[in-house]
């Protein structure tokens, strides 16, 4: 018998129908004698449609109110769960973020969690026999103020709640069976992969992949908690993210992941002096715009020019910030370029392996895919490329590094 914790997102939630089938698959794994936790996003596009709601009513809607209403999505979806549960003949009992004392600090819209004080209520209702829906994304302060995580922050108080009731495993369930090796829609030989590190999730989420809230796997990592993204329709074993093991090394790239929606801005003749770079990305980050490359050039005659990308719907309020800065710092100007995109290698193994890179830039050269910015990390190769090569470049280092489906079933 194991705790476990398991989390479904809000698509496997939009419909009576999927809401029926996410109970019969919650009951297969009770009825092999686990204990379930259930965390649940709120249905469909339940909370889109609240925010656009509220942005119809003003402009930049009152956080703490925004919060308030947010947090209702996940409340349709805990006691809809349970109902189907209890009609199904099971003991099923739904739980807010209040009433686990899900506490965060005050920060409305992106709170973080510090402590889980109902985790108690949680042991006793599975002490019981109940199966417990717990309401993601949603928390409250000190003084009983509701917050939410972040969008996406169901993953988060799943995690939380795994480590706070010591759960065995945290589960996913998707509807993909498991992390990819890379976007299976743009290279059809894309398959599953058996195992990552915390750090290789966390670079392929930041590279692009959209599979976990990025916090919930940071969460994981300090507290060891091992996940399982899974199929929702299968019974097959999906990704298992843990601590890295020697056996992980054994595989070089992990995966290739991407992001078509970047833009890249080049300050032109910045004067090269200490504290300008300090300087402009200060500024730019208390703007709130975040940043990811950054590339300095050769100075030449005391000037240089900086490149850096940013997110493409960043853009308008990083254009705002450039402009005082260019002044202040009595640099040329600045261009953006907008049509481009980043492709990243991932995985631990490059910590050992030499030549990874090599192998990348000949395989875009063959493609002739023109590399416009490069940047590593210990176990993350990334390269800028025009917006309209990120998929060949994809399929490119998919092939290069012998990710496919052919690989697998040779081995
Ligand atoms: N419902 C929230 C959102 O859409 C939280 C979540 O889905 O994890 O962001
Ligand atoms: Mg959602």
């Amino acid at each position: 018998m194991a705790l476990i914790v398991q989390k479904y997102g809000g698509a496997s939630l939009a419909t009576p129908e999927k809401m029926l089938f996410v109970a019969d698959r919650i009951i297969k794994e009770k009825n092999k004698g686990n204990q379930m936790v259930v965390v649940v996003s709120a249905p469909g596009d339940t909370t889109d449609n609240l925010i656009e709601f509220a942005e119809k009513l003003a402009k930049e809607p009152d956080s703490r109110e925004l919060d308030m209403l947010m947090a209702t999505g996940e409340q349709q979806s805990i006691a809809l769960m349970s109902m189907a549960l209890i009609e199904k003949g099971y003991k099923a009992k739904s739980f807010t973020g209040m009433q686990l004392g899900i506490m965060t600090d005050t920060k409305h819209t992106k709170a973080r969690i510090l402590d889980i004080k109902g985790a108690g209520k949680i042991k006793q209702a599975l002490k019981d026999g109940y199966i417990c829906i717990v309401a993601g994304f949603q928390g409250m302060t000190q003084d009983e103020q509701v917050t939410t995580l972040g969008r996406g922050g169901s993953d988060l108080t799943a995690v939380a709640l795994a480590t706070a009731i010591k759960a065995d495993v945290c589960e996913f369930l998707k509807d993909v069976p498991g992390v990819m090796t890379t976007n299976p829609e743009i290279c059809k030989e894309a398959k599953k992969i058996d195992f990552l590190s915390y750090d290789e999730m966390l670079e392929l989420s930041s590279g692009g992949a959209q599979v976990l809230y990025n916090r919930s796997v940071e969460f994981a990592k300090n507290y060891g908690v091992v996940l399982h993204v899974r199929g929702t329709f299968t019974d097959k074993t999906g990704t298992i993210i843990k601590k890295e093991d020697s056996g992980m090394e054994k595989t070089v790239v992990s995966g290739i992941t991407y992001n078509k929606k970047e833009a890249k801005i080049t300050i032109k003749g910045v004067p090269d002096r200490p504290g300008i770079a300090s300087y402009i990305f200060n500024k730019i980050a208390d703007g709130d715009v975040n940043v990811d490359m950054i590339i300095q050039n050769v100075s030449d005659k005391g000037m240089t020019d900086i490149s850096f990308t940013v997110f493409r719907k960043d853009l308008g309020k990083a254009k705002k910030l450039l402009d005082p800065i260019v002044k202040k710092i009595d640099a040329k100007g600045y261009f953006v370029d907008e049509n481009i995109g980043k492709v990243s290698a991932v995985g631990v193994g490059m910590r050992t392996h030499t030549g990874i890179a090599s192998a990348m830039f000949k395989a875009l050269a063959e493609k002739k895919i023109n590399i416009l910015m490069i940047s590593t990390s210990e176990i993350k190769i990334s390269v800028v490329v025009l917006e309209d090569q990120v998929e060949d470049a994809v399929r490119a280092l998919h092939a290069a590094f012998k990710l496919g489906k052919k690989k697998a079933s040779a081995e």
